[in-house]
């Protein structure tokens, strides 16, 4: 790809669609977002992509045929070889519909469509966290009101048979721990989501009011013990989630990201002793464990990478 070509990032969420011109290098020329109306048709959706992307281009004095292909991502189960949707449970009203093939036909470009913690993954190994990984493996976990993710390996997303990898969320940390809403008991999401700090924390205090998982941030941040107790053991769960991809898979990088990933400053130490305690033993680990550095671009980023990323190897 010439420098002076660009892509199209779309990050399509149950809310919002983050829309971005991306050049060459993974950086952000323009960006913007609009809402994405599951109730309406996605024609609609499309439609306001076209405009927007035509407006976002004109302002950034790029020509339209410099945009080169279009990366989609988005939650739920897809069809990645017909570029369908097969099931998305924040967008149910799409379930079966050809997202791709309806994108290329108004658009007039080719589109990859991918699912959007891997294109998240992508993002942060293209043009973030990762970015100077020479060996090409990373992993990312996304933790947010679930916990999801994306492995890279040998410089490629690992979909498995089903694209069904990267589902760190249900990896089991506690025996007979808490129910997840898998029907499991002791996965990491039942632990480590911004939705178990929330209720761990509301346990541990008592609390019934409606709070957020950054309102725990704030608690523990300002001095409260109980809040500051709750995150340090999530970020105890959430090592022990990491050794066990460490030892898995050993990758150059694994980078944590998500909505809870804004708790750094809380999160770094317990997570880093307990990682070091486990895996003392081990004197070949060197995965860097690393906090995702796009925030929320890192899905529409990661999209038009690996859009360009698929097809320009394979044509
Ligand atoms: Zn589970």
């Amino acid at each position: 790809m010439k420098n002076s070509k660009y892509l199209i990032g779309i990050d399509i969420g149950g809310t919002d669609t983050k829309i971005g011109i991306i050049d060459s290098k993974g950086s952000i020329v323009a960006k913007t977002r609009t809402e994405t109306l599951t109730k309406s048709s996605v024609q609609l959706l499309v439609k306001r992509v076209y405009s927007i992307c035509h407006e976002l281009a004109k302002n950034a004095s790029i020509k339209w045929e410099d945009l080169l292909y279009i990366g989609i991502g988005m939650p739920g189960i897809l069809d990645l070889i017909n570029g369908s949707i097969l099931f998305s449970p924040n967008i149910r009203e799409w379930s079966g519909v050809p997202i791709v093939s309806i994108f290329q036909k108004e658009m007039k470009k080719i589109c990859v469509l991918e699912n959007d913690a891997n294109a998240a993954a992508w993002g942060e190994k293209w043009a973030g966290a990762g970015k100077d990984s020479k060996l090409g493996s990373l992993i990312m976990i996304t933790l947010g009101t679930g916990i999801g993710g994306g492995i890279i390996l040998e410089n490629k997303i690992w979909h498995g048979g089903k694209n069904g990898a990267g589902e760190f969320g249900h990896i089991v940390i506690e025996t007979n721990g808490r129910v997840c809403g898998c029907g499991n008991y002791g996965c990491a999401e039942a632990y480590a989501s911004a939705t178990a700090v929330v209720k761990r924390y509301k346990e541990a205090s008592d609390l019934t009011d409606d709070i957020t998982a950054e309102d725990v941030f704030e608690e523990a941040l300002n001095g409260n013990n109980i809040a500051r107790k709750v995150m340090e053991e999530t970020g105890m769960y959430i090592a022990i989630l990491i050794v066990n991809i460490m030892h898995t898979l050993n990758p150059d990088v694994i980078v944590i990201g998500g909505g809870m990933a804004a708790a750094e400053e809380l999160l770094a130490k317990p997570i880093s002793d307990e990682v070091n305690k486990r895996i003392a033993r081990f004197g070949t680990n060197s995965t860097k464990i690393v906090f995702g550095r796009l925030e929320n671009d890192a899905g529409m980023i990661g999209a038009a990478g690996w859009a360009r990323k698929t097809l320009e190897i394979s044509v």
